[in-house]
C-alpha cells in the first residue's frame, strides 16, 4: 500500500511465476525493484472445444470460483485490548489479526475449490534500520506495507504516532486487511494467473490490470472487516475514521504519479460495498469496466 497525505497506504509486493516478477499493491505506490519469487502455478481447467471461455489472463481472474463462495463469515477473534503503539505490539496486532483472518477465509477459499496457504510470516520494519528485518527486503520508500508471497511486511513507525492512537489502529486494521486480501487472491489462484503474464501486455493493460488487483485486495480486505466489524469494533466513530480512509486511499497520493492503485473514488466504491456486503461476491474488478477500475 502506498503512503498517504497523513495516513498510511498499502502495497503489495506481489509474486512471480515462470520466472516473471511482479509486484502488487494497495492503492498507492511504487515500485523500483522487484523481488524474484517463484509461485505455484495456477490449475486452469481445460475447456471444451464448444466451450466460450475466456483463456485471457484478466478473463481467468474474472472466472474465479471465489466470487461464487459465499461470506466471509465473523470469526473470534481476541485482539490486545488498547490500540498497539511500540514495534512489538503492532506486530502482536497484526499476528493476531492475520490468525483471524486465517480462520475467517480458510471455508470461502476452500468452497472457491482451493487452499488457503498459511501465511508464512509478519514482519515489521523501519526505512532507517532495513538491516533489521532481512524478511522485508528492499521496502520501497513510498508504501506503508506490501505482501510478498506469503510474507505480509509492514512499516511499523507510520502506525506508532501516540497522538492520534484510534486512527492509527483503524488505518493498520485497514492495511494489514489489504495485504490479506493479497493473500487470498494467491490462494485462490488470482495472483499466480494475473503474473503469469505480467510482461507480456501493453503498459496501460499491466496498469488497470494492477489496478484491478489492487482494488480487488481492499474489497476483500473491507469484505473481511465488514463480517467482522463487531470483534474489531469498526462502529460509531470508528467506523467514520474508516470511511475516510478508504475514501482516501489512491493513485492521488502516489508521488511518482503511477496509476497502479485505481483512484479515491474507486477505492471507496468496492471497499464500502464490500464492507455491507461481507462477502467476494462483490469484488470481481477483473469484470468491472475500466471506468469503475480507473
Ligand atoms: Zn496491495
Amino acid at each position: 500500500m502506498l503512503k498517504a497525505a497523513g495516513f498510511a497506504v498499502l502495497a503489495v509486493v506481489v509474486a512471480a511465476v515462470a520466472g516473471i516478477e511482479a509486484q502488487t499493491e494497495s492503492s498507492v505506490a511504487v515500485e523500483p525493484v522487484r523481488p524474484t519469487v517463484v509461485m505455484p502455478k495456477p490449475v486452469v481447467k481445460k475447456p471444451t472445444s464448444s466451450s466460450r471461455i475466456d483463456l485471457s489472463l484478466e478473463g481467468l481472474a474474472a472466472a474465479s470460483k471465489l466470487y461464487a463462495a459465499g461470506k466471509v463469515p465473523a470469526v473470534r477473534c481476541v485482539l490486545p485490548g488498547r490500540p498497539p503503539q511500540t514495534k512489538g505490539e503492532l506486530l502482536a496486532y497484526a499476528r493476531v489479526m492475520v490468525g483471524c483472518m486465517d480462520r475467517a477465509w480458510a471455508p470461502v477459499v476452500g468452497r472457491a475449490d482451493a487452499t488457503l496457504f498459511p501465511v508464512k510470516t509478519v514482519q515489521a520494519y523501519d526505512l532507517k534500520k532495513p538491516a533489521a528485518s532481512p524478511e522485508c527486503d528492499k521496502p520501497l520508500r513510498n508504501m506503508d506495507a506490501f505482501y510478498n508471497s506469503g510474507t505480509i511486511c509492514f512499516e511499523w513507525p507510520e502506525f506508532s504516532n501516540p497522538d492520534e492512537p484510534v486512527w492509527n489502529l483503524v488505518d493498520f486494521q485497514q492495511l494489514i486487511a489489504h495485504e490479506y486480501g493479497h493473500h487470498v487472491q494467491q490462494s485462490a489462484g488470482i495472483l499466480t494467473t494475473y503474473d503469469a503474464g505480467w510482461s507480456k501486455q501493453p503498459k496501460a493493460t499491466q496498469l488497470e490490470n494492477e489496478r484491478r488487483l489492487e482494488l480487488q485486495a481492499s474489497c476483500l480486505g473491507a469484505a473481511f472487516l465488514g463480517a467482522n466489524r463487531s470483534g474489531f469494533r469498526l462502529a460509531g466513530e470508528r467506523l467514520r475514521m474508516w470511511k475516510y480512509i478508504v475514501r482516501h486511499v489512491g493513485d492521488e497520493n502516489n508521488t511518482l504519479k503511477i496509476r497502479d492503485h485505481g483512484s479515491y473514488k474507486n477505492h471507496a466504491y468496492w471497499t464500502t460495498r464490500a464492507f455491507a456486503s461481507t462477502s467476494p461476491a462483490t469484488c470481481n474488478t477483473f469484470k468491472a469496466t475500466p471506468q469503475r477500475v480507473s
